[in-house]
């Protein structure tokens, strides 16, 4: 016969075994930079692999249901962060914020600790013990947390002014501002070029016209 506590502690050391076998936790930046690609290109299923890592994974390509599912949380993301990086300017509703928040609430962090090569290692995994069935899932909604923190991923989301896509602005190498613009220095140089463009033809127009 298996005690009441005998029953909890094989739960426990299931759990243990379990979280043993797992691949290794993603960085929280990983899943934030997994979320914006959400929102870029409906990348669902590598967001998947990386908040359900280990976990088996519908093909996704070709099923109506996943594709649609898909396309939803890339247009709600889309909002989303649009939202985030526009509130100094049109202030996010209170619903909104409860929304996010009561997702977000749905998920529990799960820390493990270990010592590699003398130093202690915090990997967190999440786990969502109440599912909403509204967008956000709860691992979208705590990325959103992040992001509106600006102590934390907030102050480095930003929009490329050239291709629109959301990306996490990089510290600068050396010394030097933060490339917030642009996503990348392709697109910057890009953007440039355009703009360059532009201001000659116009130069050349005015000059015809005298
Ligand atoms: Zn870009």
């Amino acid at each position: 016969m298996v005690t009441k506590t005998g029953e909890t502690e094989l739960e426990l050391s299931r759990w243990a075994e379990r979280l043993r076998k797992e691949p290794p936790a993603p960085s929280r930046s990983r899943i934030v930079e997994r979320a914006l690609a959400v929102a870029n290109r409906g990348a669902w299923i590598d967001w998947l692999r990386v908040v359900h890592p280990g976990r088996e994974l519908p093909d996704g390509e070709g099923d109506p249901l996943f594709t649609d599912g898909s396309r939803a949380a890339q247009y709600w993301m889309q909002a989303a962060l649009t939202a985030i990086i526009e509130r100094k300017v049109t202030p996010l509703t209170p619903e909104q914020i409860a929304q996010w928040c009561g997702s977000a609430e749905g998920v529990l962090s799960l820390p493990s600790y270990s010592v590699v090569g003398g130093k202690l290692r915090t990997d967190v995994r999440y786990q969502e013990f109440e599912h909403h069935r509204e967008q956000p899932d709860g691992m979208l909604a705590l990325v959103l947390m992040w992001l509106l923190d600006e102590d934390d991923f907030g102050h480095r989301l930003s929009l490329c002014q050239h291709c629109g896509k959301f990306f996490l602005a990089k510290p600068p190498k050396k010394q030097g501002r933060w490339l917030r613009r642009y996503c990348s220095p392709t697109h910057m140089q890009e953007a440039l070029a355009v703009l360059s463009r532009e201001r000659s033809s116009k130069w050349r127009k005015n000059r015809k016209q005298k």
